[in-house]
């Protein structure tokens, strides 16, 4: 159930800017969510389709940006991307010691809305 919890914050943050600028619709949600978070979009845009009836968010289409992990080299401090397969060795000094930056988290980058 780790989608619904997510898709409900997704929605406060999509109602209070739709409330913000007076849309009347919208029509598509972009988000960007990190390369090492386990949601899956079928169940995003499913749980999406759930809550946003009978709101202005209702029939929005659900566009799923991956964005890479950042990480933190432990060996040098070098900042690296990382698409979350394999293991990150960092690019400065191949140390495989690195710390998570960014990768879990989503955002709602922009609204479609009429
Ligand atoms: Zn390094």
């Amino acid at each position: 159930m780790h989608e619904l919890s997510v898709m409900q914050g997704i929605l406060e943050v999509v109602l209070r800017h739709a409330g913000k600028s007076g849309v009347s619709r919208v029509e598509a949600v972009n988000l960007q969510v990190g390369a090492l978070s386990h949601l899956r979009e079928e169940w995003m845009q499913k749980y999406f389709d759930h809550l946003t009836r009978d709101s202005v968010a209702e029939g929005a289409a659900l566009r799923v940006e991956r964005v890479p992990a950042v990480l933190s080299c432990r060996e040098c401090g070098a900042r690296f991307e990382w698409e979350g397969e394999g293991s990150p060795i960092c690019p400065s000094c191949a140390s495989q010691r690195a710390d998570l930056i960014s990768g879990r988290e989503y955002t709602v980058a922009s609204l479609e809305a009429v």
